[in-house]
């Protein structure tokens, strides 16, 4: 694992770590839950706001650990509730995190790594390649730097692992992250509203299937075929449709839980006709759902969102076939809330 920081960070998961290190200095094991109660709960930024422990053990719990690794470069607000935080980690790397606001609502997205390896032709994120994975307390620390953001009546609904990076390329530390969020002792957000979105890595997807099937699976499709697929998602020259959707299937089989499709349209590369018409006969019979995602601009790529033609026509094909589809909203366009875009149009001198 790497420790990025000078002290230990309290946000990475190890639940004897700070048992231990309470009971070294003869406090009551219920502290530990305190600490976590303040974090998760209580939504405190320091030590000193935990006003039911003794000060000086708060003097001495600051001395002794990280509490926050990251600094909040940017910080932008779209008038549709959308916000969005560019951080910067100890070792000068940059995320994106997103707070998306829909009625009741209150979803987060998060990234698992600096950057990304699979080099999805139209994204972000993966431009510059993949730097280094996130630890899981930097995944945790990205929900409680959004839940700062809530007004005291709003609680966080939603997690989607649809930040930077491939999740199931970092499973063990988002794993890590994802017991906490999940947990009654951490945020308590049910696993069923936590999303893992994934590029399609069947190996992984398989080790979810065996250890912890309790997430919902998204799987970025992109394209109803391996010539067009290979070129938009170039890891899937490695991997090929039928074995993505088979490791889907085991998924469900072993979950319950209805898989999400998804499927980025771009003008005139995989918004025809026969795509739809391809796409339908390859997830007919799934229960599954098909998200179709409108195309985010990327300034410096030549991809194009689809005119409202044919995102209809798209959409009609799939409806006749029977096909469970829900078409994104967009939101957040102000703030290139697709992920990846923000750290790239920061100079790395900006600070907040
Ligand atoms: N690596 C994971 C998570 C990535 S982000 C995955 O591939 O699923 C979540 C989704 O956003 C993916 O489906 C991704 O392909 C899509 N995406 C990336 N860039 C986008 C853009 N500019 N506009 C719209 N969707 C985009």
């Amino acid at each position: 694992m790497v420790e990025l920081a000078e002290k230990p960070h309290l946000l990475q998961p190890d639940p004897e770590k700070l048992n231990r290190w309470l009971q070294e200095r003869g406090q009551p094991p219920f502290r530990a839950r305190q600490v976590k109660k303040w974090l998760f709960e209580k939504r405190v930024t320091g030590f000193q706001e935990m006003t039911d422990l003794p000060r000086k053990l708060r003097d001495e719990l600051a001395d002794h650990f990280e509490l926050w690794t990251t600094q909040v470069v940017r910080h932008q607000q779209a008038s549709d509730g959308t916000e969005k935080l560019l951080l910067q980690l100890a070792d000068g790397g940059r995320i994106e995190c997103v707070l998306l606001r829909d009625g009741i609502r209150r979803s987060i997205c998060i990234s698992s790594q600096v950057g990304c390896a699979m080099g999805c032709v139209f994204c972000a994120s993966g431009l510059d390649g993949v730097e280094r994975n996130l630890t899981s307390g930097e995944i945790l620390e990205q929900m409680l730097r959004l839940q700062h953001l809530l007004e005291p009546e709003e609680r966080l609904s939603h997690i989607v692992m649809m930040g930077m990076g491939e999740p199931l390329a970092n499973l063990n530390q988002v794993l890590d992250a994802l017991d906490e969020a999940s947990s009654s002792t951490g945020l308590g957000i049910s696993a069923r509203r936590i999303t893992i979105s994934t590029v399609g890595l069947p190996e992984a997807m398989d080790r979810l299937t065996r250890t912890v099937p309790r997430y919902h699976l998204a799987v970025s499709l992109h394209a109803p075929n391996d010539a067009l697929r290979d070129q938009l998602v170039p890891i899937n020259r490695r991997i090929g449709i039928q074995r993505v959707i088979a490791a889907a299937d085991r998924y469900f089989d072993a979950s319950g839980r209805r898989l999400t499709f998804e499927y980025v349209l771009l003008a005139d590369i995989n918004d025809r006709p026969e795509h739809a018409q391809q796409l339908a006969s390859l997830l007919r019979g799934r229960p599954a759902l098909l998200n179709v995602i409108p195309y985010n601009l990327v300034p410096g790529l030549p991809y194009r969102t689809p005119l409202t033609s044919a995102v209809q026509r798209f959409r009609e094909i799939l409806e006749q076939a029977g096909l469970v589809i829900k078409f994104r909203q967009r939101k957040g366009d102000q703030i290139a809330a697709a992920c990846g875009q923000l750290r790239r149009i920061t100079p790395a001198s900006q600070k907040q």
